[in-house]
């Protein structure tokens, strides 16, 4: 979904960017335009009513894939109706773009991995917002350029206040979604940058591009104005993102999408696209819900991920609160048993099982303990992985039915304190008892399960890392929790083996 709606915005802002520049065509009767107009708001409202549906049915996980199906045929219709308008002088153009994204776009989307999804959505904003600002840029020059008739078309404050709105949250998307990229990918560090007075800079920043966007609306041929919103939107999204750390990306970047969504929207009413007016309005709906939901899973609030500079902090207990205690181990050949002889095992998956693309293995870990007479349900965290929904999707590919997901937190511990197994596949934030105990821990407040509540724990994970937050988990060392170190997918498949074997009577 949140890859879906960007994406159709952005190909309407390529679209739009192309019919900006062009000028009316005269040669067809009125009849003609008339037909031709009503076809167009027909496919318009098809596929606006294709995107509403799409969006419906992506809120059941069983039916995302449908809602996806019906997201893309929406975006067919909207983009055969915009290539239907009458004012396109030349396909070619249009023809190269849409090759050009093809080739591009294609073999990326084919390829990304799920791990890699974040920045893959981050990547493709910048384009869909390199595109409304562009139009923004064309709009604005078109308004105040002597045309062949000797006539300058001018522009209303009406139409300035939604130009200048636009290049201010396209530009700082571009930007912004760049710099998203950057610290996910690595090719900068995902820890925050910060300089005394950061805040205060970037308040003053915004300030003075209100104050342009004023004068815009005011008196809209101040092309000082103009540009200084554009320049300004360019360098808030470097520094506005700067001191944010990477983990907080994805709330960044869903943030992104929501302005994104808002400047698609006022294109639409700039340049009257009714399609462009509602896509931009969900996708800009659909942003800020999301930004809502992952703020309040991590219980933290907007200004807290914003100016917070989270993630730059070491653990809130520090280095020196005495000897650390060391936590067990257990060998795969004992925990096989256990799980062979569970009633009820609970599995909670994290970021680390999406690493190991280790839900296959898993699926047939779950399998083979129900063959044996166990329960088996997961525990899916809203905030666990990179993403929303992260860890939803990867089981769901490896055919795991939703029926044994459990993704209310209160409910999952429940389940919890009767299990017999709980066992944590790469997960560490989640599961971390400091959100519950230590108020000084950046987690504290964020809704966790507890796996201690179950007869014991098994925690698979490569070594001692921590999890996005960078502090310690108490977890670790409790008195019922024993680690399995290595890769998610080496470890299930040394379980299978062992169960496997156990059966056979080795
Ligand atoms: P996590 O806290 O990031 O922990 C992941 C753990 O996986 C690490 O401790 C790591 O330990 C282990 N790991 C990594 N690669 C592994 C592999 N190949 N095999 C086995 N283990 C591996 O993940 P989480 O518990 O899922 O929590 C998600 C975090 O992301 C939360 O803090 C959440 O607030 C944040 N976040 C999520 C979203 C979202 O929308 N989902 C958005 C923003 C932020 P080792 O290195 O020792 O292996």
């Amino acid at each position: 979904m949140t890859a879906a709606i960007p994406t159709l915005a952005a190909s309407m802002h390529s679209m739009a960017g192309v019919f900006a520049a062009l000028l009316p065509q005269d040669g067809l009767s009125s009849a003609e335009l008339g037909t031709r107009d009503l076809v167009i708001q027909a496919t318009y409202l098809i596929a606006a009513v294709l995107f509403i549906l799409g969006l419906r049915s992506l809120t059941r996980p069983a039916q995302a894939r449908l809602g996806m199906q019906q997201a893309a045929f929406g975006m067919l219709f909207a983009v055969i109706g915009t290539l239907l308008n009458a004012h396109i002088l030349t396909y070619q153009y249009i023809i190269i773009g849409l090759v050009v994204g093809a080739i591009i776009g294609y073999p990326m989307a084919m390829k990304v991995p799920m791990t890699a999804m974040p920045q893959f959505i981050a990547f493709s904003h910048a384009f869909g917002a390199i595109a409304a600002t562009l139009v923004g840029i064309v709009e604005y020059r078109h308004s105040f350029t002597m045309g062949m008739d000797g006539m300058m078309p001018g522009m209303s404050s009406g139409v300035a206040a939604a130009i200048g709105f636009e290049v201010l949250f396209g530009a700082l998307t571009v930007t912004g979604s760049f710099m998203a990229f950057g610290k996910l990918q690595e090719l900068i560090t995902g820890r925050p940058i910060t300089f005394p007075g950061q805040n205060a800079f970037n308040i003053t920043l915004i300030g003075v591009a209100l104050i342009s966007l004023g004068v815009l609306i005011y008196n809209p041929d101040t092309a000082w104005a103009f540009y200084t919103i554009v320049g300004l939107g360019f360098f808030l999204g470097v520094s506005m993102v700067l001191p944010i750390g990477g983990g907080d990306m994805p709330v960044v970047i869903s943030l992104l999408n929501s302005y994104a969504g808002l400047a698609a929207s006022a294109t639409g009413f700039a340049i009257g696209n009714n399609v462009l007016i509602i896509a931009g309005a969900l996708e800009g709906a659909g942003g800020f819900i999301l930004s809502i939901i992952m703020s309040k899973a991590m219980n933290r609030s907007f200004a807290n991920i914003i100016f917070g500079a989270f993630g730059s902090a070491p653990s809130s207990k520090g280095k020196d609160a005495g000897p650390a205690k060391e936590p067990k181990t257990i060998s795969v050949e004992d925990a096989a048993t256990q799980l062979a002889y569970a009633g009820s095992v609970v599995i909670i998956p994290g970021y680390g099982m999406a690493v190991a693309q280790a839900q296959h293995v898993c699926r047939e870990l779950h399998e083979l303990v129900e063959k044996h007479g166990g329960k088996v349900s997961y525990a899916i965290h809203p905030v666990a992985g990179r993403m929303p929904g992260h860890l939803n999707v990867i089981l769901s590919e490896a055919g795991i039915d939703y029926g044994a997901l459990l993704t209310d937190v209160e409910d999952a511990n429940r389940v919890l304190q009767t299990a017999d197994i709980a066992v944590i596949i790469g997960a560490n934030d989640i599961v971390n008892p400091d959100a519950e105990d230590d108020k000084a821990s950046p987690l504290y407040g964020m809704p966790i399960f507890r796996p201690w509540t179950s007869k014991v724990s098994f925690v698979v994970k490569r070594g001692k890392g921590t999890g996005f937050s960078g502090v310690e988990n108490p977890l670790f060392t409790k008195d019922n929790t024993f680690m399995i170190y290595g890769d998610a997918k080496g470890v299930l498949g040394n379980l299978i083996k062992e169960i496997k074997a156990l059966d056979e009577g080795h």
